[in-house]
């Protein structure tokens, strides 16, 4: 087996800020600014508290840690994460983790006001997210995997890849995986971000999600998949990403 697959790509944060952190090859699209060195505005755009955090964070802490401008659009405030709460406390809380967790990464938190376990997917709300991603003027969108068993993952993924379409393909678009097995579907990584040097920091935020049983869902979880990731990438830690372009048609040849 040879230890370098050429299928494998690490995402090239910036040029040189990033230091001593081998990424190669580059992000090949039209956006050849992503490569350049200037400052990118990057969204993430999640569907509860914690996606985001859980799906990203080390490569939200990296973009961040090299100067981009980071923002976390949360689809909603996970209203109804706790049969023992009313929406409006669930929201509360969870809303209060967000923003702690945010502060840990350097990111700008957004909420869009769709309601957890009931998220829609329509003209008006596409709309509404389309607004809302093209306000950050954004480079690069990351956006959770539509393949999923939860709905309102679907919904957050679909959003943001008609807000994609119908803003004219003006970002790259980047797909992230949650709960891989449970939740993800048939997910094949096309890019790796290497997130040894942040895992603390994503650590640190995931752990700021304290209604969400932060140690049993990294333990049993998230430090095995990021490890996984890791191991498919040839480093220690690694994000798997899903790279959506602009032209994915290829003729089988039948
Ligand atoms: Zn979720």
């Amino acid at each position: 087996m040879s230890k370098k697959s050429p299928r494998r790509n690490f995402i090239k944060l910036a040029s040189a800020s990033i230091g001593g952190i081998a990424f190669a090859p580059a992000i090949s699209g039209k956006k050849t600014s992503i490569a350049s060195g200037k400052k990118l505005n990057i969204v993430c755009v999640g569907a509860h508290p914690g996606d985001p955090e859980f799906g990203c964070g080390g490569t939200m802490a990296k973009y961040a840690d090299a100067g981009h401008s980071v923002t976390f659009i949360y689809l909603t405030r996970g209203e109804a994460g706790d049969p023992n709460k009313t929406y409006a406390e669930s929201a509360a809380l969870r809303t209060k983790e967000a923003e702690t967790a945010c502060k840990i990464l350097n990111a700008k938190a957004v909420f869009a006001g769709q309601i957890d376990g009931n998220t829609i997917l329509n003209k008006e709300k596409t709309e509404d997210m389309k607004k809302l991603i093209l306000a950050e003027n954004p480079d690069i969108v990351f956006t959770q995997w539509p393949l999923d068993s939860h709905q309102d993952h679907q919904v957050t993924g679909l959003l943001a890849l008609t807000a994609w379409v119908r803003s004219g393909k003006k970002f790259e678009l980047f797909f992230y995986e949650v709960n891989t097995g449970s939740e993800t579907m048939a997910f094949v990584p096309t890019d790796y971000v290497d997130i040894t040097s942040v895992r603390d920091k994503k650590k640190a935020a995931m752990y700021a999600h304290k209604t969400q049983a932060p140690e049993q869902t990294y333990n049993d979880y998230f430090k095995t998949l990021e490890e996984f990731r890791g191991l498919e990438a040839n480093v220690k830690a690694a994000e798997g990403f899903v790279h959506f372009k602009e032209n994915q048609t290829a003729m089988m040849g039948l």
